[in-house]
Formats: C-alpha cells, sequence, structure tokens
C-alpha cells in the first residue's frame, strides 16, 4: 500500500469515528432514560470586573430553573425522572471559543463548527472525547446601554452550547432562558421565531391552539419571547414562563423516548 493510499484509509477512519461517536450521543441523549449530563464552563466575556465578579459568585444551583423547567416540561410529554440533569459547574475558562463566521457562507460555518468541536475536545484535557456531556461556554458581559449582545448558538454535532450571557444578577433568570434554548438546539430543536424575534404561528407560541392575535403570558422556548397583549414581542421573566411546544419535543425526540419506555414496560 502506497503511503497515499494509507494516508486517506487513516482520514476516512478517523471520519466514520466521529460519525459513529456524534450517532451514540445523539441515541444517548435523545433516549430520555437517564438525566442529562450538563456542564456549564463561565468565561470571562469581557474582561471586566463585573464579569469577573459574577463569575466568582456562580453556584451550580444557580442553574436549578433550567433542571425544574427541564424537568416539568417533559413530564408533560411523558418522561418520567427523578431529575432531567445533573449541571456540573466547571472552574472558569480564561480562553474564548473560536467566533463564528460574520457573513455565513456554508463552507466558512462547516469549517468553524468542525474548529469549535476541536477546540471544545482540547479544552476538555482529556484523550477521549466526554460522549454525552453537553458543554455549555457561558461567555458573562456587563451590561452596556443599547448594546445587543452577541447570539448565543448551540450545536447538535458535539453537543456544544456558547451563551452570551448579562453579568448582572437581576438578568440570572433570562440568562438561563437563553442557556435553556441553547441546550435545546443541542438536542436538536430548531428555532421558531422569525424576522424581528417574532415568534413563528403556531409552532412558536404557548397555546397554539388559540388564535394567533390573542395575547400571551409564556413563551414557546425556541421562540424564546411571546407577544404581549400591547402587541410587543417581549421576553418572559424566567423560564416558569416558558414551555416545550409539541414540535420542539419532537425534535428532541422527548415523545419517542416516552414511547419507547412505555412499549418496553409493557
Ligand atoms: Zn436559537
Amino acid at each position: 500500500m502506497t503511503f497515499r493510499r494509507f494516508r486517506i484509509l487513516i482520514l476516512l477512519g478517523v471520519l466514520a469515528a466521529a460519525i459513529g461517536m456524534t450517532w451514540l450521543e445523539q441515541t444517548l441523549v435523545r433516549g430520555w432514560r437517564a438525566p442529562l449530563d450538563v456542564a456549564v464552563i463561565p468565561i470571562n466575556g469581557d474582561g471586566s470586573e463585573q464579569a469577573a465578579g459574577t463569575i466568582r459568585a456562580l453556584q451550580a444551583s444557580d442553574f436549578n430553573d433550567i433542571n425544574v423547567f427541564l424537568q416539568r416540561e417533559t413530564a408533560r410529554y411523558g418522561v418520567k425522572q427523578q431529575q432531567a440533569m445533573l449541571i456540573t459547574l466547571l472552574p472558569e475558562l480564561d480562553k474564548k471559543p473560536p467566533a463564528p463566521p460574520h457573513d455565513g457562507s456554508v463552507l466558512k460555518t462547516i469549517g468553524w463548527s468542525l474548529q469549535l468541536r476541536w477546540w471544545v475536545y482540547q479544552q476538555s484535557g482529556q484523550l477521549l472525547p466526554q460522549l454525552g456531556k453537553i458543554k455549555l461556554f457561558v461567555l458573562y458581559h456587563a451590561p452596556q446601554d443599547g448594546i445587543a449582545l452577541e447570539h448565543s448558538l448551540g450545536l447538535q454535532k458535539g453537543l456544544i452550547g456558547v451563551v452570551h450571557a448579562f453579568a448582572d444578577p437581576k438578568q440570572a433568570q433570562q440568562n438561563n432562558i437563553v442557556i435553556a434554548h441553547e441546550l435545546m438546539h443541542a438536542l436538536g430543536a430548531s428555532d421558531k421565531y422569525g424576522f424581528g424575534g417574532r415568534p413563528v404561528y403556531p409552532q412558536g407560541y404557548a397555546e397554539p391552539d388559540w388564535p394567533e392575535h390573542m395575547p400571551r403570558q409564556a413563551a414557546e422556548i425556541m421562540a424564546g419571547r411571546y407577544v404581549n397583549a400591547a402587541g410587543r414581542v417581549v421576553m418572559p421573566p424566567s423560564l416558569e414562563q416558558c414551555v416545550i411546544g409539541a414540535q420542539t419535543a419532537h425534535e428532541i425526540n422527548v415523545d419517542a423516548g416516552f414511547r419507547q419506555q412505555y412499549a418496553s414496560s409493557n
């Protein structure tokens, strides 16, 4: 065998292993048979003292309402678990993940997502990839008037979320909405909002059976916002006012997970 052929064979092997691991990982997390294994890794997003202070004060329990939300909502689809997820808060990381390309070309985006997965693997400090562990990198920024945060994102391949959050205790509950949204992306859910952040009717609405124009007081998690009585698109104050809609439930395999459980117990 020539060296060239050997090299191609090795590359194909690596590719097959990567595809196999992605498949295995998705089967593990989307089976809904065991609590999700979630690691939160805080990062100082802007080098500010405010972000540093917020990170110093962080506790794993600050993310409890994500667990409560996930448990409440998956239970509506029949999943019965003591805990929906186990959250570990890892020490602050002093590096930032590679930024996504701005022009959004397909090739650049593919290249960047591979780069991000490689970066995450390097940060883990482990030789073998941590199968089934969802890694959420939360970059804290001091709030500045009129300046929006960069877009957060969640990747299904590699189970990675990169969340931009406000370093402000008053924002903690809304930060958890953004974290839960990206966690859902990692599990395979798609966005349900359109232009201007407006929820898509009906799948992006809580109470999708009601007429579109009726004001809501809760949001579908993948829309992240709802239209209130004044006709404005607003973010709910906390995950208590968020639901997992039927389409999202299907995308993250909660409904199938329930059917399997039911079938195996009969
Ligand atoms: Zn999204």
